[in-house]
């Protein structure tokens, strides 16, 4: 196998900056597109420090709607349109409700400035549960997870070139993580907690009872909180780190 698929992590932290760790966003440099998975507030300072603006990515994909997963979109976007001038089509890929919800949060953090969406050659496409969304170069398939309903929260299976990758987005267990996972080459698995069992959330030991079930040849955790940090010794699959790269 040719390792000509890297993914980079900018960010796999949690919502609260544990660890020092950034938001959410992990960038996929693959011969067809180089696009992110998930957009948190952190992500454009992430991209800066690793080289990158809004020109070296073509497509955005995004779990679900809470601010350490597409928070970003606005710097993103406004450095597209503002910095960049950029005339590239850049496609983003939500769950429902996306472009409303995009539209409303600029608006909020910068006032006056949702135009740019129509200034720039935005592509938004949105998935339901079970549906695949085909961009140029991408196949998008969205899975229910258990995190947020009022944040429409999914987990994705993401096929680019020859290659599988999931992402279970946040969530606690769930089998559909299964089929997320279903002979990926990875999954970048959340892993909030240690040992506390949450609603919403997944934690180590609770994972680590399911493991047999989910058949990814690779799997690296994400996401972690302070217990799960505090913990990490005890942890016998691989974590992610800010800035992290892997071959596939
Ligand atoms: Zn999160």
């Amino acid at each position: 196998m040719s390792n000509d698929i890297q993914l980079t992590f900018l960010g796999c932290g949690d919502a609260f900056g544990s660890g020092g760790r950034l938001n959410t966003c992990f960038y996929v440099n693959a011969p067809s597109s180089n696009f992110l998975i998930d957009c948190g507030a952190s992500s454009l300072i992430a991209m800066q420090d690793h080289g990158l603006t809004s020109d070296h990515v073509d497509t955005i994909l995004i779990t679900h709607f809470h601010g350490d997963h597409y928070g970003g979109l606005p710097f993103l976007l406004l450095d597209a349109a503002k910095q960049r001038k950029r005339k590239e089509p850049l496609t983003i890929v939500t769950p429902e409700t996306g472009q409303k919800r995009i539209r409303q949060l600029m608006e909020l953090l910068y006032p006056g400035t949702s135009s740019v969406m129509d200034e720039l050659d935005l592509r938004l496409k949105t998935y339901k549960a079970y549906q695949t969304v085909a961009t140029d170069a991408l196949k998008v398939t969205g899975f229910p997870v258990i995190h947020s309903e009022e944040a429409y929260s999914h987990g994705l299976r993401i096929e680019v070139d020859d290659r599988v990758i999931g992402f279970s987005g946040d969530t606690c267990w769930t089998d559909e993580l299964k089929s997320i996972a279903d002979s990926a080459d990875l999954l970048v698995c959340e892993c909030n907690f240690f040992n506390t069992v949450m609603p919403n959330h997944l934690d180590y030991r609770t994972l680590e009872e399911k493991l047999p079930r989910l058949s990814a040849r690779k799997i690296i955790l994400n996401h972690l909180g302070d217990e799960m940090l505090a913990n990490i010794d005890h942890v016998e699959l691989s974590c992610a780190d800010d800035g992290m790269t892997i071959n596939m």
